[in-house]
Order: structure tokens, then C-alpha cells, then sequence
């Protein structure tokens, strides 16, 4: 019989595929094992795609037990929202099985937004379950919020001509909602819907902000007149959770920050799309002139370009040949800009690179662990968002937050040109009249009030106690 007394509580949290979701669910797991000595297993759909994917699982220092993707019914669902709720359905079993057998009996269990499906096994085995948002707080609501939108707007939500109101939140830009909301009578559309009435069935909602950066949409989350009224579960804001650089050292960064290390301070502007995001001939070759007009340094993390898609690389992750972008970049590029650029193929060492005092600014597709990493390094953004929610993370960061300029139009909907490009990054990377720009100043505020929240006493250190307390109390 297993001597219950002496041993640790067992967290089980559970990814699905895609760093974006990977990253922050282990970084949570090495909270709870750092700060409250608990035993962290982490389940993971994992596609074995890349050397990034592997290193992240090698660094974890929490038990990982990896589940292979299931084979799905061919041709289903090409939208990536589709294929990842199929891909954790499919899991669940496997779920049941990983969780039923386990030595040291589960005292929680947590899940990424695609994992709720895996909820009821939870409740059936009377284990605590909770849902981990990797993302911020307006988005929740919104998610949670959609099953309510889904019965009182007639028609597709891009083509309303106001707003869609949200109790105690920003309203959304109908331009803005994430990818799976562009189409109401796609798959991934009741996929996201199911998911959002999923939610309310957990013991919690942990969510990766904090209460200085969100405090409106939190306390709406939590009023029972406003979101409270559809969420019914508490919300701990325990955030931000992120990578620090030491989880980066299985990457080969030396050659990247060796190059930074020879450029002035605050003078590099960093271009890197996620670990999905791609784009079209056209506009990469749009970007790299805008880069070369704008007589800034950059680092550039190149991918081959798509027509049509903007998440393509998101199961893939850096997986690639070197010579991937020969032939994409405008001829002479390279050469052309190899005293004050950096071409980097497929992946670079994110956390490495922004934490380095060369780089002032970050040309990013704004997904939430991007953002959340450009915040914690004190760099300002150039918003460029591509997919999922990311329209509405831009919308935060330029609009609400003064965190990042943006683009005219969406990148989504139209070619940027390579005028706008190099104006952007003119205006966040140059300080002028030797005075900090008003994004930079935003952004070391900002960068303050988390590290504030993330001491002890502060707001997510409280929000991630009280969770473990309630763990405990079994
Ligand atoms: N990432 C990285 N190097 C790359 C691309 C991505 O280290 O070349 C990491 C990045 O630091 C972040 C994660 O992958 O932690 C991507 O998550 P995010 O939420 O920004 O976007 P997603 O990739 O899910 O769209």
C-alpha cells in the first residue's frame, strides 16, 4: 500500500501539440514543483516534430510521458483548431489509462483549452480538474462568452457592423475574432464553441496574466452580473508564465548571440513569426526590403514562404532545411545586408535573443508566449498578427496596453509594404532627441508590475498559492 502521509501532491497537467501550448503548461508544472514541492507529471500529445520540440520535453525537469498523436479519419478537418480538438478527443483513452494507473494517485489535474474533452475522465476518478488558459483574460471571456453570441448574432460574426459586446470587457472588432470564430459554419467553429461551454464544467480557471494588467476583465470574469453569470468557476490570474533563457541552453544560440554581442545597445530589431507562422512570397519579400530601408539592424527568422495559410509551420516547429528560404529572398538580400543583418533558418533561441540588451525591438505575430517574452525583456513590438486570437492580442498591445505600434492594415487581409515596414521599425527602434519612445516606456512599466505580481505577496504568486492550497486540501 502506497504510504499516502509522506508523499508530495501529484499535479498532472496535460499539452496538446504545439509550443505555444507546450511551453507555458511545463513552465506551470515547474511552478508547482519550484515553489510548492509538488510531484508534476506532464502528459503530451507530441508530434516528434523537431529538435525544438524535444528540447523543450528534455528541459521540463518534471516527468513527461509523451502520447502519441492518434491516426485521424484522412482529409478530416483541415483547419489546425479542427485537428487539434479531433487529436485530443482521440487521447482521451489514453488519458484515461495514464491517469487510472498512475503510483502516486493524481491530486489535480490541469489541462490546456483542447484538453477539456479529458475533463469528465478527471471526474470520474475524483481528481480536481482544472482549465489552463495559455492566453490572457479578454480572450477567455470571449471564448467563454461565445456560447451566449452563438444564440443572439444572426449571420457571420466578421460581417456584423458593430462591435460584439462582451459584459465588463472591450468589446471585439468583428476583424478581430480568432481564426476559428472567421467562420461560422466551419468545423472549428462548433469545435470552439464545445470548448467554451467546456470550461464552466472545471473546478478553476488558471489563466496566464495578472490582476495589475487585466484587473477590468478579471473582475467582470468574476462578477456574477457580468461573466461570472456564464463562467461559474473561480479564475486564478497566476501569470506571467513564461520560459526564462537558462531552459534554452540545449540550443546551439552561440553563433546568434555571439552576432548581437558586436551590435549597439537597443539597436536590433528581432523578426520572428511563432513557432507557426508563415507567409507569402510577396510579403517576405516585401519585409525584407522594408528591412533593408529602414538602415536598421536585424535578426530574422526565416521560414519558407505559404500562399493562403498563416499557421503552417505550427506542428512542424522549426522543422526544416537550412536552405528552406533560398530563392524566396530578394536576390543580392543577404549580401547586401550582412554588415547589419542576421538571416537565422527556421528557429532561434526566443528568450535568448530578447533578453539581450542589442535588441530594442520585436517584429512578432503577437501569440501570447511571444508577447509575454517581449514584455518580460522590457522590448516594445511591431504587431503583425497572423492566427489564432492574435488580431486581438494586437488590438491589446497597441490600442490598450501602448505596448507595440501596428500595422495600417492586417497583415491578414492586406500585403504590408515595404514603406510601412521600415517606418514601423524607424519609429520604435530610433530614440529620438536621445528620449526613450513612449512603447519603450510602456513596456518597462509594464515588465515592472509583473515581476511585481510574480514576488511573493504579489498578486500571481498569491493566485498560484491559493491553487496549491486547494490541491492539497485534496
Ligand atoms: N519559439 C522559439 N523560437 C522560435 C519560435 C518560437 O523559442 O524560433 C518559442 C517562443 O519563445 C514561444 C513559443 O515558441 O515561447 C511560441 O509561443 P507563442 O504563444 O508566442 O506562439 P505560437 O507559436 O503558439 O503561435
Amino acid at each position: 500500500m502506497e504510504d499516502m502521509q509522506n508523499q508530495p501532491p501529484h499535479v498532472v497537467l496535460f499539452s496538446s501539440p504545439g509550443l505555444g501550448h507546450l511551453i507555458p503548461i511545463i513552465e506551470l508544472g515547474k511552478r508547482f514543483l519550484r515553489h510548492h514541492n509538488f510531484k508534476v507529471t506532464i502528459l503530451a500529445v507530441t508530434f516528434q516534430a523537431s529538435n525544438a520540440e524535444a528540447e523543450v520535453l528534455r528541459s521540463s525537469l518534471c516527468d513527461v510521458i509523451e502520447i502519441p498523436p492518434p491516426d485521424l479519419p484522412a482529409g478530416a478537418g483541415a483547419a489546425l483548431a479542427t485537428r487539434l480538438c479531433m487529436t485530443m478527443r482521440a487521447a482521451v483513452p489514453a488519458i484515461r489509462a495514464a491517469l487510472s494507473t498512475m503510483q502516486l494517485r493524481p491530486s489535480a489535474f490541469i489541462v490546456d483549452i483542447f484538453g477539456t474533452d479529458s475533463l469528465p475522465v478527471a471526474a470520474e476518478l475524483n481528481i480536481r480538474k482544472f482549465v489552463y488558459v495559455t492566453s490572457h483574460a479578454w480572450f477567455l471571456s470571449l471564448l467563454v462568452y461565445l456560447s451566449v453570441l452563438d444564440e443572439i448574432i444572426e449571420g457571420q460574426y466578421v460581417d456584423q457592423n458593430k462591435p460584439l459586446t462582451i459584459p465588463g470587457s472591450s468589446p471585439v472588432r468583428p476583424e478581430d475574432v480568432f481564426d476559428p470564430m472567421q467562420d461560422r459554419n466551419d468545423m472549428q467553429y462548433s469545435e470552439c464553441l464545445t470548448l467554451g461551454k467546456a470550461i464552466p464544467r472545471s473546478d478553476g480557471v488558471l489563466v496566464n496574466t495578472w490582476e495589475e494588467l487585466q484587473c477590468r476583465d478579471l473582475e467582470a470574469l468574476r462578477d456574477q452580473n457580468l461573466m461570472g453569470r456564464v463562467l461559474k468557476v473561480p479564475v486564478y490570474a497566476v501569470g506571467p508564465i513564461m520560459r526564462e533563457p537558462d531552459s534554452e541552453t540545449g540550443w546551439d544560440s552561440g553563433w546568434v548571440v555571439q552576432w548581437l554581442d558586436k551590435q549597439p545597445r537597443d539597436s536590433v530589431v528581432y523578426v520572428l513569426f511563432g513557432s507557426g507562422g508563415t507567409m507569402s512570397y510577396e510579403q517576405m519579400r516585401e519585409i525584407a526590403f522594408g528591412l533593408e530601408l529602414s538602415e536598421q539592424r536585424f535578426v530574422w527568422v526565416v521560414r519558407a514562404p505559404t500562399e493562403g495559410v498563416t499557421d503552417a509551420a505550427y506542428l512542424t516547429m522549426g522543422r526544416g532545411t537550412s536552405d528552406d528560404w533560398d530563392g524566396v529572398l530578394p536576390e543580392g538580400f543577404v549580401e547586401r545586408t550582412w554588415e547589419v543583418g542576421l538571416v537565422v533558418p527556421q528557429w532561434a533561441p526566443q528568450v535568448t535573443v530578447l533578453r539581450h540588451s542589442s535588441v530594442g525591438a520585436f517584429l512578432s505575430h503577437c501569440g501570447w508566449g511571444s508577447t509575454l517574452e517581449s514584455v518580460m525583456s522590457g522590448v516594445p513590438m511591431i504587431a503583425w498578427p497572423l492566427y489564432a486570437e492574435q488580431r486581438m492580442n494586437a488590438t491589446l498591445l497597441a490600442e490598450e496596453l501602448g505596448v507595440a505600434v501596428r500595422t495600417k492594415e492586417l497583415p491578414t487581409k492586406k500585403v504590408v509594404r515595404r514603406e510601412e515596414i521600415a517606418s514601423m521599425v524607424r519609429e520604435v527602434i530610433q530614440l529620438r532627441d536621445g528620449r526613450i519612445s513612449a512603447v519603450t516606456k510602456r513596456v518597462k512599466e509594464i515588465k515592472h508590475s509583473a515581476e511585481k505580481a510574480l514576488s511573493p505577496g504579489g498578486s500571481s504568486h498569491t493566485a498560484l498559492a491559493q491553487v496549491a492550497k486547494i490541491i492539497i486540501g485534496g
